[in-house]
């Protein structure tokens, strides 16, 4: 999973879950709270109940108390309200023609013997579910009567419902918004933290690609821009440093290139008898003088053009031109090479080949180097052929052998910098390259607007494939 994925999911589970616990919290508490409303509101309508009373009690004056009945039975929820003296009988109701009669309900005895305010949830003489509110009356610390407030908990309850739900609505309506705005939230933050991240790791595969002057567009001031700022200067330093290699590189074999001109020249000359008659075995030395000499000529060569590629001096003079001369006369060098292996060397092309444009000593360079890898690469009384066809725009130039081949997991590298094949060598005795051959090749064949690829399959062989833009 993507780590945008996952840190939205997870950003986006925690704001659920906060949203969902807070909404929880919210409603249970407006629960409560409406709850202890209406127990706030029964004990202030019993409390003005009892203060009546004991105003008509002292007074001895009715019509207070029934003008306060009156008020009573107003109140949203009431059933009925009464005060009774300490016999069960009523003093006052807000039903007056029970004035005077003997009121009993046992299950609401505990009334009498509470000394203050008390509300009890049960089901009154009729069977109705009743929230009982009473409060005794005292006239000089003598308890005198007890007031009562009968409250219908359908009518209660169904307030309190009613208004939860209207709350519940409320609390589902904000958490749908805020849940939404936190997912968009944490999808914003997810993108904000993980484009820098992106950026760094596309800035590593570049400059693990050798581009080292590829460089972060740092846009953020936090930890994570301060984080591109390192790499920047990492990148900066690095790119510096392999300048320093390159042109310490190019100067080394600059300075290595006259001598060994002049050794080769001298070799030539001794060979030619200019220092005396050469005996048998001076000859062979010479011969190993020789042949070193020339392998660390064409390894001075190749650094040379690495480092002409890199630096962007490499040279292509175009014209136009038949390839199958330059490759015949190719084959014809190297034959002595394929010649020492027993190894067939063929050119098999199609009748009436287009020119190209390209640079005709650039692409002498490429054929030699990929007939000698081939040669190098096949064993003894191995093929190998170059086959020069015709694709669409481009001339298709084949360098088929059935040696050792290469193994899929290096098809990839070989065209890099000094890559070679681990124990190819150790299995085909030969010459020792350098690792520069195919990186110069590919340089020169993208240079000329071409590509070239590679099929192989081990112990049976390898083509490596070149295709050239027709004339
Ligand atoms: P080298 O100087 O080592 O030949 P190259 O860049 O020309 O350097 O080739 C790189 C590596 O690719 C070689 O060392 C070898 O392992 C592999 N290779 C190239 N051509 C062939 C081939 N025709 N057959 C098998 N392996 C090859």
């Amino acid at each position: 999973m993507k780590l945008r994925t996952e840190f939205s999911l997870l950003s986006g589970a925690l704001v659920m879950v906060v949203i969902t616990g807070v909404s929880i919290m919210l409603f249970i508490s407006q629960r409560r709270m409406l709850f202890d409303e209406m127990r706030a509101n029964q004990e202030n309508i019993i409390k003005g109940f009892v203060r009546v009373a004991e105003e008509s009690l002292i007074a001895k004056n009715e019509i207070v108390l029934v003008n306060y009945l009156k008020f009573i039975k107003r109140a949203e929820g009431v059933i009925q309200a009464m005060l009774q003296d300490m016999n069960d009988k009523i003093m006052g109701h807000t039903d007056l023609t029970l004035f005077g009669n003997i009121y009993r309900d046992d299950a609401g005895e505990g009334a009498k013997e509470s000394d203050g305010f008390l509300i009890q949830r049960r089901a009154d003489g009729e069977g109705n579910d009743i929230y009982e509110v009473s409060m005794p009356v005292f006239i000089s610390e003598r308890k005198e009567a007890i007031a009562r407030i009968s409250f219908s908990c359908e009518v209660l309850d169904g307030k309190v419902e009613e208004n939860l739900k209207k709350t519940r609505n409320h609390i589902l309506f904000i958490a749908v918004i805020s849940l939404f705005i936190g997912l968009l939230g944490s999808l914003v933050m997810a993108r904000m933290m993980i484009r820098p991240i992106n950026q760094l790791s596309y800035a590593v595969e570049q400059i693990g690609k050798g581009k080292l002057e590829y460089r972060i567009n740092v846009k953020q001031t936090d930890e994570l821009g301060k984080l591109e700022d390192e790499f920047n200067s990492m990148a900066h330093k690095l790119n510096e440093l392999d300048e320093m290699k390159r042109d310490f590189v190019s100067s080394v074999t600059h300075e290595l290139r006259s001598p060994m001109t002049s050794i080769r020249m001298y070799i030539g000359l001794l060979f030619k008898g200019a220092g005396g008659p050469l005996s048998p075995k001076q000859e062979d030395c010479l011969n190993v003088i020789k042949k070193s000499t020339s392998r660390l000529a064409r390894f001075i060569d190749d650094l040379l053009d690495v480092a002409k590629i890199e630096s962007g001096k490499m040279t292509i003079r175009k014209e136009n031109f038949d390839i199958l001369p330059t490759v015949k006369e190719t084959i014809k060098l190297m034959k002595p090479q394929a010649d020492a292996k027993k190894i067939k060397l063929t050119v098999e092309a199609i009748d009436n080949l287009p020119q190209i444009q390209a640079d005709p000593e650039r692409v002498n360079q490429i054929i030699t180097n990929l007939l000698s890898n081939a040669i190098k690469f096949t064993r003894e009384n191995g093929k190998v052929k170059v086959k020069i066809t015709e694709v669409a725009d481009n001339l298709e130039v084949r360098v088929i052998d059935n040696g050792a081949g290469i193994p899929k997991e290096s098809l990839g590298e070989i065209f890099e910098k000094f890559a070679q094949v681990k124990g190819l060598r150790d299995t085909i005795p030969g010459q020792k390259g350098t690792g520069l051959g195919l990186p110069i090749v590919k340089s020169i064949v993208e240079a000329h607007g071409g590509k070239i690829t590679v099929e192989s399959e081990i112990e049976k062989g390898s083509a490596f494939i070149v295709f050239l833009p027709k004339k």
